[in-house]
């Protein structure tokens, strides 16, 4: 894929667009990117979080912390594909398969998932392509920029994210995906199992063949990462309010909130608080189809050095990513919302599966588990709202968060700057579902 070549900041920044005192709520790395772009468009920035990245427990919450730490140009291809559905009872009962449901959690879940369904249609399927591929052609170039600002270049390794196949079929399989990626432009390399064993010598031989996408990058620590942005930001200006934002609105001339009782006012809105956005965006006459797909990790603290780049066993649907304190097994799928206890069948299972795939991992350490925020189509939401004024929306990038963060954060500030948008965005409308009856939201 050829990424758009990355822009100065100095170039970017909005000339003549009126300051303004934003509040973006939520500091994962969406809500991160958008303060430190709306900082260079010239903005006065407050973040919002309960747990920001600088401070004892950061991040405990947000999928930014916890992720595979991949940026994944390579992630065209959306979740929901034509034959998905047939396969999903197979991955149901496979209790080392990519897939869990909480099935208590089903009633809930329909709707989304019958938009879901409904996204997997081939002709959907090319044009949300089309859509996540305009979008990361500019994902580096969202944020080169940043990392250059915060000195955290340091923190990337280039050396490709790896995708491993155990059987004939399965390979056979993922040429649907990696055919659509090509047509877009995303470089890959096909590798038989001898190649695969040249690249990664301590993987367990369980491959039939792989896949290399060339131009895949990982964040060696994503807690550094976290801080050494919210350092740049402080370093302009920027502050952090700890605390929950509640009782959002609007009176006639500003907009307001409250962050443990006390009422808080300012010009603009950035809704950017994960999974947990449905709420949020309800307070303010919006509402979405948003949920999550809840995804696990295991850390294995001796085992960073088995593995040169992020390998996926696509079968199983985590990635085993090396990083400063270990390596992180990180991903799978569960439907179970907001608010049920975290499942310790998924993380035993990437833990025993990690011991079969990567031998010498050693003992596993610490398990997490995170709330990717997820739309049915597999594309975010960016945009401002439809129903409240000088509100901006920013959520939804399900399994590509850290991935496009950077050319959101600059979508952000182009629309609080009244700017026109530099990538398309009319298809991340927060009311696209709205035809199809998807009005609902999460608490
Ligand atoms: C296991 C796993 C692996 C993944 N791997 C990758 C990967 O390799 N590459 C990739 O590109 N993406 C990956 N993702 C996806 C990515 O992590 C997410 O899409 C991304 O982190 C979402 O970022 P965010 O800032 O929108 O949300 P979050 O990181 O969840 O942050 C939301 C923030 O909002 C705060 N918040 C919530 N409510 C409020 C409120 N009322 N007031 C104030 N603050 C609030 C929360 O405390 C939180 O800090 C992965 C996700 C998971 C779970």
């Amino acid at each position: 894929m050829t990424q758009a070549a990355p822009v100065s900041i100095s170039a970017s920044a909005a000339g003549g667009a009126p300051r303004k005192h934003v509040t973006v709520v939520g500091a994962g790395l969406v809500g991160l990117a958008s303060a430190l772009w709306l900082q260079e468009f010239g903005h006065e920035v407050v973040v919002v979080d309960p747990s920001p990245p600088l401070g004892e427990e950061p991040w405990r919450h947000a999928a930014s912390y916890g992720n595979a730490c991949t940026f994944a140009p390579h992630g065209v291809v959306p979740v929901s594909i034509p034959g998905l559905a047939w396969q999903v009872p197979g991955m149901l009962l496979d209790v080392t398969g990519p897939l869990a449901i909480n099935w208590r959690y089903l009633p809930r879940l329909a709707p989304w998932l019958r938009a879901f369904l409904r996204a997997g249609r081939e002709a959907e399927v090319n044009r949300i392509a089309g859509t996540l591929a305009a979008l990361l052609n500019h994902a580096d170039a969202g944020w080169q920029p940043l990392f250059e600002l915060a000195s955290a270049k340091h923190l990337l390794r280039r050396k490709g994210c790896l995708y491993l196949y155990k059987t004939e079929a399965e390979y056979a399989a993922g040429e649907y995906g990696n055919r659509l990626r090509e047509r877009h432009g995303v470089r890959l390399t096909r590798l038989d199992a001898a190649e695969v064993r040249d690249l990664e010598p301590n993987v367990a031989p369980l491959y039939h063949a792989g896949v290399l996408y060339d131009d895949a990058y990982t964040i060696h620590s994503p807690r550094q990462m976290g801080e050494a942005f919210a350092r740049a930001f402080q370093a302009k200006g920027g502050k952090f309010v700890k605390g929950c934002a509640t009782g959002l609105g609007s009176t006639r001339t500003r907009l307001e909130f409250s962050v443990d009782g006390v009422r808080h006012s300012t010009e603009h809105i950035v809704v950017a608080a994960g999974a947990f956005s449905g709420s949020l965006a309800s307070q303010l006459g919006d509402r979405v189809l948003l949920d999550t797909e809840r995804g696990y990790h295991v850390m294995f603290p001796h085992a960073a050095e088995l593995v040169q780049r992020p390998v996926c066993f696509v079968r199983h649907g985590f990635y085993m990513t090396p990083m400063a304190d270990g390596l992180r097994a990180a991903g799978t799928v569960e439907f179970g919302g907001l608010s049920a206890a975290p499942n310790k069948v998924r993380s035993d299972v990437i833990r025993s599966e990690v011991g079969r795939l990567l031998p010498a991992a050693g003992t596993a350490g610490k398990t997490w588990m995170g709330f990717r925020p997820s739309m049915p189509d597999s594309l975010p939401v960016i945009g401002d709202s439809p129903a409240t004024s000088n509100v901006t929306y920013a959520f939804g990038h399900g399994h590509l968060g850290l991935t496009l963060a950077g050319v959101t954060g600059r979508l952000v500030a182009e629309l609080v700057s009244g700017r026109p948008p530099h990538v398309d965005i009319t298809q991340l409308r927060i009311d696209r579902f709205h035809r199809w009856g998807g009005r609902r939201k999460i608490a």
